[in-house]
């Protein structure tokens, strides 16, 4: 078993791991930039080291991680998720160095990691994809042929892209040469690379993603699906498993897809397969994701497995504990993202510091999170803090848990997206258990939608904050 691990990460995913770390008997330490001093996960781990004034470059820097590793005699890294964690280089350097990287191999992480590439990969593999091009385009002349084929409406997408960002949604010609050069530039900014390439868009698309466990001695299991369809600028904002859409043939289906899609990768470690179930029932393999996943919390309630210590454990070279045939659903699990942004406020992020805080507890219920009472929030980061995960037997049980847990929770000083949570429960539609990723959209009544931001608004507020935090 592997003895000390460093982190290199932060947040909430940090506070995570050094949790499993603590309940394995496995030294943890933790990484900050001078901005996180004081941040939750440097508290907890049982060793810290500062990685350097700049809030961000610190937790980028592959060989200042290594090495710290190394001197501080760790025999594993865990990258968390964001940060260096599809980072096919800093896998193999970790290796490199003799230490284990919690996750897949450098190759596997890199071919994944290009859209295009795990596009083909899963094609070989005779796993269904989303009609697309074939590859990664060349100039705007050959967007408009490939979309004129595929038909519109269409997705522009950044190849290396993630967190929901380099994705546009494409209606006709114009649209399409309106949005071309755009995304090519928030791709190269965003991500490094300036591919990009197109999918046919997906009509009243529900998100359903599974969750892979892979060793390195053959067995590779699933662990049932996440519906992360309420979603708001493709980003994921309530997760739900299992899904309350599906049904049981279609849930053994897709289950069955991603242990094909992992095995034909030679997949190892955890991973996320996901896919988009169309209003046809069909189902269209999306993107991989090579790590720890926001939202495998609600698999670890449904099913009892402890992801992260699985992931440590497959990484120190051990076998599975459990076979496909021992993984079973109870219950539903929901999964809330606190973000620190005002929905009343066209969703513009709030800064500064947390002047009371209380978790909400009580039965099914968890929270996962990085902040705390007199904890001053900087303006650097991921704006989400906190996730409040509830568990119930049935749906209906599950909601109803759900707005007694989010109505407990308490964080004065900065805006949360609590109350737009409370107006979602609150939906019929949601309620119903029947959605797709348009509902957020489709329901402007639930915010002040009118009240929408432009993204030079939300990068001024940003400025702003920084401005501040840095003369402070
Ligand atoms: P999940 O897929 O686990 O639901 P998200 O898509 O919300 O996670 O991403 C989790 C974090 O990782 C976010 O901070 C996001 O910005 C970051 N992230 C995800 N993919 C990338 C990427 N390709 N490049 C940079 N950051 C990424
Ligand atoms: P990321 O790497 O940022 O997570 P994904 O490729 O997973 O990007 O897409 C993020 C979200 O964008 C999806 O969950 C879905 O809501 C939407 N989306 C992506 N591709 C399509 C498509 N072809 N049709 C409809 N919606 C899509
Ligand atoms: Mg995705």
């Amino acid at each position: 078993m592997l003895r000390k691990i460093l982190i290199a990460n932060r947040g909430e995913i940090a506070v995570r791991i050094i949790r499993a770390c603590a309940e394995m008997g496995i030294r943890s330490v933790a990484i900050y930039a001078d901005a996180d001093r004081h941040a939750l996960h440097v508290k907890k781990a049982d060793e810290a080291h500062s990685i350097g004034a700049d809030p961000v470059a610190g937790y980028l820097d592959i060989h200042r991680i290594v090495n710290l590793a190394a001197q501080t005699g760790c025999d594993a890294i865990h990258p968390g998720y964001g940060f260096l964690s599809e980072n096919g280089d800093f896998a193999a350097a970790c290796r490199a160095r003799g230490l284990a990287f919690i996750g897949p191999g450098a190759e596997v992480i890199r071919r994944m990691g290009d859209k295009t590439e795990a596009r083909l990969a899963m094609q070989q593999a005779g796993i269904p994809v989303t009609p697309g091009s074939d590859g990664n385009l060349d100039n705007l002349d050959h967007a408009l042929a490939v979309a004129a084929t595929l038909g519109y409406p269409v997705m522009l997408k950044a190849t290396s892209g993630g967190g929901g960002r380099g994705i546009r949604r494409c209606d006709s010609p114009e649209d399409l040469s309106r949005n071309y050069d755009r995304v090519i530039s928030e791709a190269t900014k965003a991500f490094g690379s300036a591919e990009v390439f197109l999918e046919k868009c997906i009509i009243e698309p529900r998100h359903i993603e599974v969750q892979i466990l892979a060793d390195r001695h053959g067995n590779t299991i699933h662990l049932f699906e996440r519906d992360c369809s309420i979603q708001r600028r493709n980003q994921k904002l309530i997760e739900i498993a299992p899904s309350p859409q599906l049904s049981a043939e279609q849930r053994a289906h897709i289950g069955a897809l991603a242990v094909r899609a992992a095995r034909a990768v030679n997949y190892e470690n955890a991973g996320t397969v996901e896919f988009l179930l169309d209003a046809d029932g069909e189902f269209y393999f999306m993107e991989m994701n090579t790590r720890i996943q926001v939202e495998h919390t609600i698999t670890e309630s449904i099913t009892g497995v402890d992801i992260v210590e699985e992931q440590i454990r497959i990484a120190a070279g051990l076998p599975l504990r459990y076979a496909q045939d021992e993984i079973a659903i109870r219950g539903f699990a929901l999964q809330f993202r606190i973000n620190a942004e005002d929905p009343k406020n066209g969703f513009l992020p709030s800064f500064g510091r947390i002047t009371r805080y209380y978790a909400p507890g009580g039965p099914g219920v968890r929270t996962d999170s990085a902040i705390y009472t007199g904890y001053a929030v900087p303006p650097y980061y991921d704006s989400m803090l906190a996730k409040v995960i509830v568990w119930a037997l049935t749906w209906d049980d599950a909601v109803a848990r759900s707005r007694r847990a989010l109505n407990d929770v308490a964080v004065f000083g900065i805006k949360t997206t609590i109350p737009y949570y409370l107006q979602i429960l609150d939906s019929p539609v949601f309620r119903s258990g029947v959605f797709n990723t348009g509902f957020v959209d489709a329901n402007p009544q639930l915010v002040n939608y009118s009240n929408k931001r432009r993204p030079e608004e939300i990068a001024a507020v940003l400025a702003v904050a920084i401005a501040a935090h840095t003369g402070n």
